[in-house]
Order: C-alpha cells, then structure tokens, then sequence
C-alpha cells in the first residue's frame, strides 16, 4: 500500500511532464483570478505545442510498462492516488473554490469525488474482461480488451478536480498513459492531482498534465496523430472543432459537452419535495454544470403555486464569496456575467417574465463576478434561453398541459443531457423515462454531479461515448477479436 502524504498541497503552478514539474518550454505564464475579487491569486505555466509534444512522447515512453503492470498493481496504485487526494482535500477544496469561485462545501464535494473516481477504478481493474466466443466444435474466439497506448483529454473549467478524475482514472485504470489539459480558467487543482498521483506510485509519463490556451495548445493535442484516442469535456462549438481535428487522423472521441437539462413536474408531483432539489439543480454551481437544471417544464395545473415556492426559495438564496460557503457563488469571469446578461435580454425579448433576480448582483465589499439568480416565467420552448445553455443561475419555467406535451417540450432542444420527472405514479415516471431522448433520467430526484457509478454523457448534441460507471472500460479499451482454429 502506497503512503499517503500528509503534507500540505503547495500550489502547484508548472507543467506535470513525465514525472517532473517544470515550466513551459516557451516560459509564457497564465493568469488565474479568484472570481469573486477578480485578483490575480496565481500565474501557471502556459503550455504550448512544444509541452503538449513532450508530454506525448512521455506517455508513448511510459505507457507500455504501466499496461504490463499486474493489474491488481495498477489498482493499488490508483486508490493510493485516492489515499493521496483525501489526505490533501482540504488544501484542495480551498484551491477549488479561490480558482472556480465554487461554495467551499461543493469544492468539498468535488475533492471527494475525485477520490472516488481513483478508488472505483482501481477496485473495478481486475474485472477488465473480454469474452469468449464458442465456434464450431472446438474452435474458439477470445475477445480482449487492449489500452488504446496514450489518450488526450481536454477538460472544462466548471468542475476541474472531479472531470480530470472522471476522464483519466479509468484511462489509466485501462493501462493507458494520459495527457491531460485543463482549461485556462481553472488549472489548479488539476496540477495538483497530477503532482500528487506521481507521489501516490503513478510512474512519471503515465499522467501528464499541461495547462494552456485551448486555441493553441488544446487545438494541438486535438490534431496529433501521436495520440490513440481523445476524450474532450467542453462547450458544443469547441467539441465540434476538436472532433473535426482528430477525424483528419480518424481518432476515436469521447465528447462530454452542454445541456439543457430539465426538470418536469407533473401534475401529481410532491412540490414539497421537488422544490429545494429544481432550486440546487440550477444553483449548484451558480448554474454553471453541464447537467444544470435549467428548465422546469410544469403541468399547468402546479404553475402558479410551483413558481410562488421557487421565488421563495430564491429570495432566501445567500450570495458570497466561494470561500465562506455561501448559496450561490460569483460565476467564473466578467465575459461568463456579460453572456449570461444577454440571454436575460433575450428572454425579456422572446416575452419571458421576469419574477425574480434578473440582473448583476452586487455582494458587500467583493468586486466580483455576481449574478442575482434568477427565475423567468411564460418562456416559449422555442426562446434563445429555453433552447441554448446558459450557463448561470437563471432558471427558465415552461407549461405543459400532459404527459405527452411534457416529453415533446423537454426533446425540443439541441441537447439531451439529464432530466428529472417529477410525479407520484411510478408507472407514468417510467413511461416518460422511456420516451425521453436523455443520457441520464432521474425519478424524483436530480442527480446532477453524483454516482461515480453511472454511466454519463449526452443524446443528440450534448455529445457521444460514455464517462464513468462499468461503461468507462469501454470508453477507454479498444476490442481486439483473437480466434483459434483447433485442429481435431
Ligand atoms: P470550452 O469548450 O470553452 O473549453 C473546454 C476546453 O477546451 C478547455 O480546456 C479549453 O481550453 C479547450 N479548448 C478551447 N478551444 C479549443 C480548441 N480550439 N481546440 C482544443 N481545445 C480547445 O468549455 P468551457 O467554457 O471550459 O466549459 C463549459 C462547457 O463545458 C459547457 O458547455 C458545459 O456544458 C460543458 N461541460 C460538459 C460536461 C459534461 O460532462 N457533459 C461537464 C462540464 C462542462
């Protein structure tokens, strides 16, 4: 069993590259701001092409040594990664939450789940099976599960510690060697992670990370043919440009991107219930989660009462700086307030009703990036912020008139992400849960964030391949069919 470190996480700000920590080749430094003072709180490396070359060369150099590993060595090495993140979370969840601007208890949450991640798919690697396949008389086939050799990851600012988790743990768990870029807004934490697996017995090479510009460096390792496959978590236009990059050397892709995930209350629905859960479901994170639940689509029988019960619930929403672990946290930078800002026109334009927040917000003595949040009633199916992610707290409130009604109003959009149902009949719940064109339903609840266990991703544009649960083995092995003809 690997040791876990008790030291303090130091702030890591240098590239992870084949075991060591060390500038940008071309020296260039990133700014990182805390989102709720605007200051500058660190510079990291700016990984360029030449970085990104070299952590691939890394991971081709180290990659085969860590697949021949016994797989029972694999796995302890990566629930020590786990040992290691749970002995520096609270250093980690500070550093989350000064980087992301997250409530301090949701930096908590994240911290742990990452943990999760390295222990699940360090338990789950002695069951990397294939299959056998019987042929005729004694003939047989074997069905085996290869690495792919080095994966790249491209992840998103928004949950930073637990995405890099979700993607590369089990990658890694499958005997690949990863290249992971983080994205510029938010790269602390996964430095750390990178650092800390070395220490938690990961060998140099087989996790590398490499914070820089998504245009440069990012575009890089999406267009090299060096790697074998590409996992990319991010927003719809970026995933589009990024699988066009690795169709040219034709590399398989896993695209995590957007949503518009909605909740849907029937008219059975417990609103005592539903209510605190739609509020979270579009607040974690100030509404900046993939799987945000940033619709509600209500029977118009429980409108008027659900949407008085939700602007309760968003009158006594606290504001604050991440650090002190308020409600709803600042979004992560001015240009995220300005977009958020021009959806809440658009939906005033598109007739939407605005019946509480609707505006920036300001939070004493903290110059940061604040939005009330906000709730908007009688919006069309068919307006910009019923239909585009938004990407902050504003929850959009659509009627429905049956159960049927509800299902073609929740598919009306591009994504298809998650969604709640809401209803006291577990018949109806099922039947909707059937018809819904949605990677993840959840009955009476939103599980938005939760269940290392689960396979996630998205129907339509919110993109293709599955992360986490059993279904990752997949994800990250490539099928290699081997037959024996026996002579009789
Ligand atoms: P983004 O698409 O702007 O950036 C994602 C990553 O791509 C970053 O690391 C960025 O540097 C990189 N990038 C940017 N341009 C690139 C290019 N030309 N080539 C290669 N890489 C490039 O997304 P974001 O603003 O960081 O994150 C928000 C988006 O991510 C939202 O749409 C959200 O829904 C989505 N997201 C999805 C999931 C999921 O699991 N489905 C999880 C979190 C976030």
């Amino acid at each position: 069993m690997a040791q876990t470190s008790t030291r303090p996480a130091e702030l890591v700000v240098d590239l992870v590259i084949d075991g060591a920590i060390r500038p940008a080749a071309s020296g260039e430094r990133l700014e990182v701001r805390d989102p709720a003072t605007g200051e500058v709180v660190a510079e990291v490396a700016g990984g360029g092409p030449d970085d990104v070359q070299q952590a691939i060369d890394a991971g081709r150099a180290a990659q085969p040594a860590w697949a021949g590993l016994e797989p029972a060595e694999r796995g302890r090495r990566l629930r020590a990664v786990a040992d290691h993140i749970r002995a520096l979370a609270d250093d980690l969840a500070l550093t989350e939450s000064t980087d992301t601007g997250k409530p301090l208890s949701q930096a908590r949450t994240d911290v742990a789940v990452a943990a999760e991640y390295f222990e699940f798919y360090g338990g789950l690697v002695d069951i990397l099976y294939g299959d056998t396949v019987p042929l005729r008389g004694d003939d047989l086939a074997l069905v085996l599960r290869e690495p792919y050799g080095v994966t790249g990851h491209i992840t998103a600012w928004n949950y930073p510690i637990q995405i890099a988790a979700r993607t590369t743990a089990p990658a890694l768990m499958a005997g690949n060697a990863c290249v992971l870029k983080p994205a510029e807004e938010a790269p602390l934490t996964t430095l750390a992670l990178g650092a800390l697996a070395v220490e938690a017995g990961v060998p140099a090479g087989v996790l590398n990370v490499v914070p820089g510009i998504g245009e440069t460096a990012g575009a890089y390792l999406a267009a090299s043919d060096d790697i074998d496959h590409l996992s990319f978590t991010g927003g719809l236009d970026t995933g589009r440009l990024v699988m066009t990059a690795a169709a040219r050397n034709v590399k398989p892709v896993t695209l995590e991107l957007g949503g518009k995930s909605p909740n849907i209350v029937l008219d059975d629905a417990d609103l005592d219930r539903s209510v605190p859960v739609i509020t979270k479901a579009i607040l974690q994170n100030a509404g900046q989660t993939c799987s945000a639940g940033s619709r509600a689509i209500v029977h118009r029988s429980l409108h008027a009462e659900l949407l008085e019960r939700l602007a309760a619930a968003f009158e006594g929403v606290r504001l604050g700086r991440g650090l002190d672990d308020p409600d709803l946290g600042p979004l992560i930078s001015a240009a995220q307030v300005e977009r958020v800002l021009s959806f809440l026109q658009s939906a005033r334009a598109d007739g939407g009703r605005i019946v509480f927040g609707g505006d920036r917000a300001t939070v004493d003595g903290l110059d940061g990036y604040f939005v009330q949040p906000t709730l908007v009633d009688a919006v069309h199916p068919d307006a910009r912020v019923a239909q585009e992610e938004v990407f902050g707290p504003v929850l959009s409130v659509l009627v429905c008139d049956s159960d049927a009604d509800a299902v073609e109003i929740a598919d009306a959009t591009p994504y298809g992400l998650v969604t709640a149902v809401w209803t006291s009949d577990i018949d109806r719940a099922l039947r909707v849960a059937r018809r819904l064109k949605s990677g993840q339903v959840f009955v009476n609840a939103f599980g938005a964030g939760g269940g290392v266990q689960l396979p996630f991703g998205g129907y339509k544009h919110s993109g293709f391949g599955r992360e986490k649960g059993v279904e990752a083995m997949r994800t990250y092995t490539q099928t290699k069919t081997v037959t024996f003809d026996v002579h009789q």
